[in-house]
């Protein structure tokens, strides 16, 4: 089921999300209508407080391309925690499904490892990089009230773009 996105001005956006404590039926069918809205609206992730819910709970899938280590794969994190970050930074714009039409220059670490449960509950460790590593950080901001335009590179360094094509939306 599709599931609405709300939109920047929604206080949810600005909350902290909860502890995932137990994985029910109603955790897997959240995790499902947040894979499928994100597919919907073509974008790169989606956590949970973007469709309502204030739990911590995110899904990433940055569209498979040959020169993106970890793209075309679908990860579910739920409770995800950054332990290790590269010193090592760079600059590129996002986007977001919360702010539609508009694009900012955000650094990130290049490299990070993320522990998390997967669907089933189980534990596991994501050493990611690039793109998919800065689409797993946007997501885990949006867990902590966090928006990409609250860590801008600089105030001027965001503008608007065409709704459609949307390019780097998460
Ligand atoms: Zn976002």
């Amino acid at each position: 089921m599709i599931r609405t996105i709300r939109k920047i001005g929604d206080p949810i956006l600005r909350k902290k999300a909860k502890k995932v404590e137990k994985i029910t039926r109603d955790t897997l069918k959240l995790i499902d209508d947040m894979v499928e809205t994100m597919h919907h609206a073509h974008g790169q992730g989606l956590a949970a407080p973007q469709v309502g819910v204030s739990q911590r709970i995110a899904v990433v899938e940055v569209p498979k391309a040959d020169d993106i280590p970890g793209s075309g794969v679908l990860y579910t994190l739920i409770n995800p925690e950054v332990i290790k970050q590269s010193e090592e930074t760079w600059e590129y714009p996002e986007g977001c499904l919360s702010i539609p039409g508009w694009r900012g220059d955000v650094a990130r670490p290049y490299r990070i490892v993320v522990r998390a449960l997967d669907r089933h509950g189980n534990r596991v460790k994501y050493e990611v990089e690039g793109h998919v590593a800065r689409a797993f950080l946007h997501e885990i901001d949006h867990l902590d009230g966090v928006l990409y335009i609250d860590k801008l590179v600089s105030p001027d360094r965001v503008w608007r773009v065409n709704e459609e094509p949307l390019e780097h939306p998460a």
